[in-house]
């Protein structure tokens, strides 16, 4: 098998895994509790959220554990939308957003607030004027992915930064899933940020909300205390602490896994334009992590199908969508409704090797002839 996907999944690193076990076997108590098996766990859990709040330059208060960057995203989003519902009901985002960013928007949107779509340009990137067009006194939120899944473009946050200045009102949420561990990210520029450590390395099942100390906000779930009151539920310390190795490793490695994925991206790139009928859709700076393509004339998911029943697994769309409907993101950059309904992504890892890489060339290329012969 030949696994290109890695944006939508990474396998759970060794250190990770067995952090994950030492944790689970060696804690027994609930970190709520007041006995010392407790104590202990509250201990770890505590040095935990110290560790991650370091390695991403914030306040230990400002760490949330969630289930994954679904909760994340739906906790920002309709957290501040319902906390600043007395301030306005204006909520601005773009075409490419993730499902967990969208789809709670539209819920949103049926309980009476307003979203807005700002324009992005051919690279996928945010319109800035547009953006500063759409800003009013009741925007009460401007959503956004820092990197987004389909196409890896990078969004200019400190552009975006400099004109949320003017609009004391409207909070930025930063959808970074795919951004951390991939690329320098500051945590400091928005007011919630979320991402989950399966994108890199660490476990499924657990995602992270990086929220500013002092923005309140609506919690999604209630209940009994927990380690944020945002968030309640037993802490998962084993999947914290789990968290905190993924993260120490990809944050230590980035570099060196960048350099790499950019060797292979840009093998990937020079192969795939000799075929006269692929159009790149990924622009030049996207994360290298991750390459969007439509082979002309060829639906998105008959050519995944084709890959994959020779070994090789790519994905349409991001994994959480279900529909089969042309991609959003690549429609909003190549304005081409074919074109869209063709596109499907490779993403890469530092794991990738370049013989893993030639093979899947030789794969594709027999899936190009077959199908754009018929
Ligand atoms: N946001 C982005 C940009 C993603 O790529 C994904 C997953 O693919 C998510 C959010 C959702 O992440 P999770 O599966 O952890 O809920």
């Amino acid at each position: 098998m030949i696994y290109l996907d890695y944006s939508a999944n990474t396998p759970v690193s060794q250190e990770v895994l067995e952090r994950f076990c030492y944790v689970s076997q060696n804690f027994t108590g609930n970190p709520n509790s007041a006995h010392k098996a407790g104590e202990q766990a509250k201990k770890l859990q505590d040095e935990i959220t110290l560790s991650i709040s370091s390695q991403l330059n914030v306040h230990p208060e400002e760490v949330i554990y969630t289930s994954g960057a679904t909760e994340s995203n739906n906790l920002a989003i309709k957290g501040i939308a319902r906390s600043e519902r007395h301030t306005g009901k204006h909520i601005i985002t773009t075409p490419l957003e993730h499902p967990s960013v969208s789809a709670p928007l539209t819920a949103l949107q049926s309980q009476g607030y307003e979203v807005d779509m700002v324009n992005i340009d051919r690279s996928g990137k945010v319109d800035l004027e547009h953006l500063r067009s759409l800003l009013r006194e009741d925007t009460v939120l401007f959503t956004v992915c820092a990197v987004d899944s389909e196409l890896g473009t990078i969004q200019p946050i400190e552009g975006i930064v400099n004109i949320l200045k003017n609009f004391p009102n409207c909070r930025l949420h930063l959808d970074a899933t795919q951004a951390v561990g991939k690329i320098p990210f500051d945590f400091s520029s928005a007011d919630t940020v979320s991402f989950a450590p399966h994108k890199f390395y660490g476990i499924i099942g657990i995602g992270v909300l990086i929220k500013k100390k002092h923005l309140i906000i609506e919690p999604l779930i209630h209940g009994g205390s927990s380690s944020s009151i945002y968030r309640s539920g037993t802490p998962t310390l084993a999947l914290n602490s789990a968290t905190e190795t993924a993260l120490k490793i990809a944050l230590e490695n980035q570099p060196k896994r960048y350099q790499k994925v950019e060797k292979l991206n840009s093998l990937l790139r020079a192969k795939l334009s000799e075929y006269p009928k692929v159009t790149i859709n990924s622009p030049a700076d996207a994360i290298p992590h991750i390459l969007n393509l439509s082979v002309q004339g060829v639906k998105g998911k008959a050519f995944q199908q084709a890959l994959s029943e020779k070994g090789v697994c790519v994905s349409v769309k991001s994994a959480c969508s279900t529909d089969n409907l042309p991609s959003r993101a690549v429609f909003a950059v190549s304005r081409n409704r074919k074109n869209a309904l063709s596109s499907w992504r490779i993403s890469l890892s530092h794991l990738t090797d370049e013989t893993e890489l030639e093979r899947f060339i030789e794969i594709f290329d027999s899936c190009y002839k077959e199908i754009t012969s018929l």
